[in-house]
């Protein structure tokens, strides 16, 4: 079996779907040769598992990014370029980002600003300063079509940012999450239709109603599970799924 890709990169790494993205890439049949982890911070009980895992795996390897930062971002492109050694980027996860549960009452203008800046603002940034080594990858690939195993971004949305949906609004109004995962898949459109011709895949993904700090204890799935699907779903995406809207067991969802 091929790996999904050979260079991947996840963001948000150190904990949740992040983590278990890391776990489930580095301990398959046929693991990535690199698997950038990105962190924030990794003093204290949230950087322990990732710290671990990169101690009994050497394809893990730790980088600092903070998706907001300018300077962050471009010091962990600088790393990842080093580390790569002349290869590209085959696939980059644009998994970090915040919650919030504001309602039209409680929402502040700096929160709306302060999430759209991590979930928004962020996923673009690290897409634009990552773009030359995806570009390299899709080019060192040669080959026709777009997957995850050529070059390929991913966007981790949600069910709930789906304008069409307008899921359970009334009682899960979440204003500032809400607008921010909507404007992430347009910017998913957006890349999807720039970066086709260069030979890179852009695809946003629902995860389910997961697990981990951000999802509660409440949700019904395993990060286990969810990881299970999306990893699935991503060995599946072609040229025909570029540009798409999908949850973790595949299925379309409306934007
Ligand atoms: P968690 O809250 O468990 O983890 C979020 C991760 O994002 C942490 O590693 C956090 O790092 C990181 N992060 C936050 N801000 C930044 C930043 N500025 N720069 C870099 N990293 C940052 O979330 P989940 O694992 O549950 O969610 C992962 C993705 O899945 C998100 O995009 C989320 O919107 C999406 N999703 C999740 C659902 C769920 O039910 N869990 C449902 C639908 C979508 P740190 O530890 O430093 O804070």
């Amino acid at each position: 079996m091929a790996p999904l890709a050979r260079n991947v990169l996840v963001t948000g790494s150190n904990r949740g779907i992040g983590l278990e993205l890391v776990r489930q890439l580095v301990e398959g049949p046929d693991p990535p040769e690199h698997i950038f982890a990105t962190y924030r911070d990794l003093d204290g009980a949230r950087g322990k598992a990732l710290q671990e895992l990169a101690a009994k795996y050497p394809p893990v390897r730790l980088i600092q990014l903070d998706a907001v930062s300018l300077a962050s971002v471009r010091a962990a492109v600088k790393e990842v370029d080093s580390q790569l050694n002349g290869k590209g980027l085959n696939l980059l996860i644009n998994n970090a980002a915040v919650n919030s549960y504001a309602t039209l009452q409680s929402v502040q203008p700096e929160e709306m600003i302060s999430v759209f800046t991590t979930n928004v603002v962020g996923p673009i940034q690290v897409a634009k300063e990552f773009l030359p080594l995806l570009k390299r990858a899709a080019e060192e690939a040669g080959k026709e079509g777009l997957s995850c195993s050529k070059a390929a971004i991913i966007n981790m949305s949600t069910k709930v940012g789906s304008i069409e949906l307008c899921f359970q609004v009334l009682e899960i109004p979440m204003y500032p999450y809400r607008a921010s995962k909507a404007a992430l898949n347009m910017v998913t459109r957006c890349l999807a239709a720039e970066l086709k011709d260069a030979g890179i895949l852009c695809t946003a993904i629902h995860p389910g109603w997961v697990k981990t700090d951000m999802g509660t204890e409440k949700a019904p799935l395993t990060v286990e599970c969810s990881v299970q699907g999306i990893l699935s779903v991503l060995a599946g995406l072609s040229q025909a799924t570029t540009g798409v809207f999908l949850d973790w067991e595949g299925k379309s969802l409306p934007w």
